[in-house]
């Protein structure tokens, strides 16, 4: 069997990755501070025997006994007002952490993948954002300290790969949804099925003519799992094109959710980027992947997992 690590695990994305590697046979080892994770994510998996759990922050010297085939490197703060609020954990899981796998994967001799952002491209001047675009990024303004680790983890990850020929892969994601985010992670999509639920109006920030794409979760998960096992070493962008206004979102949202609360209007955080588009004809070439869940679907679904929730957790997600 093979066996790999899943840094990250209890959060969004990792813990849906760690479902889907069990799921395909492998023995997953998950790692995670719980900083912006949490453990009910994964509760469901530590009565498997091809799962363990280490409680570490890979920021800090990070060591797994036995064998290693892959490593997924996911740790990191992913939502505006976690990384604004936890700014050199942020730097430093982006570049020490980073470093810190690299090295692991080299001693092991594993594969390595790690999750850069569509955020690298910044308030980008191409539209839609490809691969080659180098991106337009403040590196001093606040956004800039997840951007620019980011930046640097994909730096240092090429520089593996050229100087020590180390296996290595780096997806670029795009705004990605689904159950398991967190309710009060101010993304937007907890933000507005929150509101809509407690009977709060919806927050849009500045006119609601920036633009973002979404992609359902089990989407970018086959998209990652694809790129890591294919033999391609460049970035990739992995994300839905469909791309709509956050105005526009907001209001079906309102449909979606039956709500009679109004749409009202905050200002703008800075540097947020004005228009976001994957162009994944890489993707499709070399991967042969392409989104499946339309976002009404994946919105029913995303819904459905919220609904769910408590009336104490929802209460918590209040700000
Ligand atoms: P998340 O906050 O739900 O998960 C991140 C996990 O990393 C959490 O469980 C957190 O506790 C853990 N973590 C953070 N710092 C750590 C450290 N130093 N040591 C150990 N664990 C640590 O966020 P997510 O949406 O699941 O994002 C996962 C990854 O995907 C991140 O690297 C993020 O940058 C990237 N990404 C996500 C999106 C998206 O739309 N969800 C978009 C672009 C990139
Ligand atoms: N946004 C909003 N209201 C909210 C939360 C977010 O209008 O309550 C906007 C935000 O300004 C951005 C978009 O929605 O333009 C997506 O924000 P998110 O934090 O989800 O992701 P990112 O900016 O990283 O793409």
């Amino acid at each position: 069997m093979k066996r790999i690590l899943i840094t990250g695990a209890a959060g969004f994305l990792g813990s849906h990755l760690c479902d889907k590697f069990i799921a395909e046979g492998y023995r997953v080892v998950g790692m995670d501070n719980l900083i912006t994770g949490d453990l009910k994510n994964i509760n469901h998996l530590f009565k498997n025997e091809n799962f363990e759990f280490y409680h570490h922050d890979v920021s800090k010297f990070v060591h797994v006994a036995g064998q290693l085939d892959y490593i997924l490197h996911f740790a990191s703060p992913a939502s505006p007002i976690d990384y604004l609020k936890i700014p050199i954990q942020t730097l430093k899981v982006g570049s020490l952490g980073t470093h810190n796998l690299l090295g692991l994967a080299k001693e092991k001799n594993a594969r390595i993948l790690i999750a850069s952002t569509s955020e690298v491209y910044g308030d980008p001047l191409v539209h839609p954002q490809t691969e080659e675009y180098y991106g337009n990024v403040n590196t001093i303004g606040p956004r800039g300290v997840y951007d620019e680790a980011k930046r640097f983890q994909e730096s240092i990850t090429m520089a593996y790969h050229r100087f020590h020929g180390l296996e290595t892969r780096i997806v670029r994601i795009f705004n990605t949804y689904g159950p398991r985010m967190r309710l009060n992670d101010g993304r937007v999509i907890p933000a507005f099925i929150g509101q809509a639920l407690r009977g709060e109006d919806l927050t849009v920030f500045g006119e609601g003519d920036q633009t973002r794409s979404f992609c359902y979760v089990d989407d970018q998960v086959d998209g990652i799992y694809k790129l890591l096992l294919s033999d391609y070493a460049e970035p990739v962008n992995i994300g839905n094109p469909h791309e709509i206004t956050i105005k526009d979102f907001a209001e079906e949202i309102i449909k979606l959710t039956g709500t009679d609360q109004k749409i009202i209007y905050k200002p703008l955080p800075k540097d947020d980027p004005m228009q976001r588009q994957p162009d994944i004809s890489r993707a499709k070439e070399i991967l042969g992947w392409e989104p499946k869940v339309n976002r009404a679907e994946g919105m029913k679904i995303t819904y459905d997992y919220f609904k769910s929730l408590t009336d104490e957790e929802l209460r918590k997600s209040e700000h």
